[in-house]
């Protein structure tokens, strides 16, 4: 499938809350244990979603918060997350926020 995520080349995106993963122990895990290029670890273990009954807009909110402790405007973080969650694999299907 073609993907409009993939051209920060090198560095592997959470395909369920935006976040980079910069080295392998931010990786999830599959249910082998194996590391999933796909999923980070706070999203993703043993082959399953951490929250599995999660929203995009549930992860907007989550995402919106660590982006403002980091000193970032709330009103740009929830501008950049609106546009940047439904790119990703798991909100794909997904058409609003
Ligand atoms: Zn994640």
């Amino acid at each position: 499938m073609e993907t409009t995520t993939s051209h920060h080349s090198g560095t592997l995106i959470c395909q369920s809350c935006g976040m980079p993963m910069a080295g392998a122990e931010l990786q999830g895990t599959d249910r082998e244990g194996k590391k999933t290029d796909e999923y980070c670890v706070y999203c993703y273990e043993s082959g399953e979603f951490k929250q599995p009954e999660t929203t995009m807009e549930v992860m907007a909110d989550l995402c919106a918060g660590f982006m403002v402790e980091e000193g970032m405007d709330e009103a740009e973080a929830r501008r950049i997350l609106a546009d940047s969650l439904p790119r990703l694999k798991r909100w794909s299907t997904v058409t609003e926020i």
